[in-house]
C-alpha cells in the first residue's frame, strides 16, 4: 500500500487555448468557471500547471460529482479523478495494482495509458504501459485489451508526481464561458433552439435568452418548458437570464393587416427586430436562433433573407447544416430533448395558415408590413423596464 497518497482532479483543456495566442486570458476564465461549477464541494486548492489543472485534496466521497459538474465546464476536455504519488516506479506499480485490484470484480479487460511529461522520468511511457500492463495480468489473472477495454488505468507522470487513476470523463472542449462576448439566444420550447444555444455557449458566448409568447391565446406551457429549458442549460452558463415577451397584440396587429401566407415571416420580423433592440439595450453583438436551412417553411433561403433582412446585427444559426437527426441527438446529450418533447403550443404554430409563403419576395413583404402599425419601441422599453427574470 502507498502511503503518500493524496487526491486530486487533473483537468485537461482545448488546444484552442494555445492556439488563440491568448493563454493566459483562456486559462484565467477558465479556472473562474471552474471555482463557479464546484462552489460548495472541498478541495485546497486550483492551480494551473504544465497545459494542466489540478484541484487539490477534493473530498473523495464526492468524487462523481466533481467529474460530472466539472465536464459541463466549457474549455474543458476531459477530467480525471487521480491518486498523486512520488514518481518512483515502485510507488507506482503499488498504486496501480492497488486500484485496480479494488476495482477486481468490476472488469476483465483493461488497457494502460501513460502520458509523461518529465522526460527524465527514466522509463518511456510505453516501458510504463508494458510493465504495469505486465503486473496487472500476473497478480489478478485480467486481460489486456487496446480497443475499449473495460477499464483504462491513465498515469500521468509530471516533474517528480505521478498522477494515477481510472475515473474519467470527457468535456465537450470548446472555449470557456466569458471569453467571447454576449448573445441574445431566441429560445423557443422546441428542440432546436436550446441546441443552437449549447452551441454558443461551447464557443465560449455568454447568452442572455428571449422567448415570445402568445398567451393567452396559447397556454402557460410554452413559458414553463422554456424556464426548465434554461435550468437545464445552467449547468454550463450559470446565468439564466430570460426576457419574456407577450407577442399576441403584435401578431393579432400583423394578423388584422396581413395575408395569412405572409402571417409567419411577418411576426418572424418582429420578433427580429425587437430581439435586435432588446440586445443592444443589454450590450449583446448578436442574436442566437436554431434556424436551420429546409426544416419548416420559414426556413427557405428566401424566407431567411426576407427574415434575416429586418436585422441590424449578425443572427447567428449554429444549427444550419445539420440534420434532423444530429439536433436530436446532441439536445439528448445536453439534457434538454426530453424537455422539448413536452407539449406546448408554438407562438407561431398556433397561427400557421394551411398554406405559408415559402418564398417570401421582400418588396412585397415591406409592402404589407407598412400598413401594420406597431410600436416596437413602447414594447422593447416594457420588455426592458420589467426586465428578465
Ligand atoms: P425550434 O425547435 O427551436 O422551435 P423550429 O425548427 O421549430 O425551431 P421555428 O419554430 O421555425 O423552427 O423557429 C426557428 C427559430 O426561431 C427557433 O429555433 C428560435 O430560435 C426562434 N423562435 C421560434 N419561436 C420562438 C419563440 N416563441 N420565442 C423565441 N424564439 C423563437
Ligand atoms: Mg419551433
Amino acid at each position: 500500500m502507498t502511503n503518500n497518497i493524496s487526491h486530486c482532479i487533473l483537468i485537461h483543456y482545448d488546444e484552442i487555448a494555445i492556439k488563440l495566442g491568448n493563454r493566459n486570458w483562456f486559462e484565467k476564465q477558465l479556472v473562474i468557471n471552474i471555482k463557479n461549477q464546484i462552489k460548495g464541494l472541498q478541495f485546497s486548492n486550483i492551480k494551473k500547471f504544465s497545459a494542466r489543472i489540478f484541484i487539490n485534496n477534493i473530498n473523495l466521497k464526492k468524487a462523481n460529482q466533481y467529474i460530472s459538474k466539472l465536464s459541463n465546464v466549457m474549455g474543458i476536455s476531459s477530467v480525471h479523478l487521480m491518486n498523486s504519488i512520488p514518481s518512483d516506479i515502485k510507488e507506482i506499480k503499488n498504486c496501480c495494482l492497488d486500484l485496480l485490484e479494488s476495482e477486481a470484480n468490476n472488469f476483465q479487460t483493461f488497457k494502460i495509458f501513460t502520458k509523461r511529461q518529465n522526460k527524465s522520468f527514466p522509463h518511456t511511457s510505453p516501458e510504463l504501459n508494458a510493465m504495469v500492463g505486465e503486473l496487472i495480468c500476473n497478480k489478478l489473472g485480467k486481460k489486456v485489451k487496446l480497443k475499449k477495454p473495460d477499464i483504462e488505468l491513465r498515469i500521468e507522470i509530471i516533474e517528480d508526481t505521478a498522477f494515477i487513476g481510472h475515473q474519467s470523463k470527457k468535456g465537450f472542449g470548446g472555449l470557456p464561458i466569458g471569453c467571447g462576448e454576449e448573445a441574445l439566444s431566441l429560445i423557443s420550447s422546441g428542440i432546436d433552439s436550446p441546441a443552437a444555444s449549447f452551441k454558443m455557449l461551447k464557443r465560449g458566448v455568454q447568452l442572455s435568452y428571449i422567448h415570445f409568447h402568445s398567451a393567452p391565446a396559447t397556454g402557460q406551457e410554452s413559458i414553463d418548458n422554456v424556464k426548465k429549458i434554461i435550468d437545464e442549460l445552467s449547468k454550463f452558463q450559470s446565468s439564466k437570464r430570460l426576457f419574456l415577451v407577450p407577442f399576441l397584440d403584435v401578431q393579432k396587429a400583423i394578423m388584422n393587416k396581413a395575408p395569412n401566407k405572409y402571417w409567419v415571416i411577418l411576426f418572424r420580423r418582429a420578433m427580429i427586430k425587437l430581439s435586435c433592440m432588446i440586445a443592444k439595450k443589454i450590450n449583446a453583438k448578436a442574436l442566437v436562433t436554431g434556424e436551420n436551412v429546409g426544416q419548416v417553411a420559414s426556413q427557405t433561403l428566401s424566407n431567411i433573407n426576407a427574415i434575416s433582412e429586418v436585422a441590424d446585427m449578425p443572427i447567428l444559426r449554429p444549427l444550419v447544416g445539420y440534420n434532423k437527426k444530429e439536433i436530436i441527438n446532441l439536445a439528448t446529450d445536453i439534457g434538454t430533448y426530453n424537455i422539448s418533447i413536452l407539449p406546448y403550443e408554438d407562438c407561431c404554430g398556433f397561427f400557421v395558415p394551411k398554406h405559408p409563403e415559402t418564398k417570401a419576395k421582400l418588396n412585397l413583404i415591406k409592402d404589407c408590413e407598412g400598413n401594420i402599425e406597431i410600436d416596437f419601441e413602447s414594447i422593447a422599453s416594457n420588455i426592458i423596464n420589467k426586465g428578465s427574470i
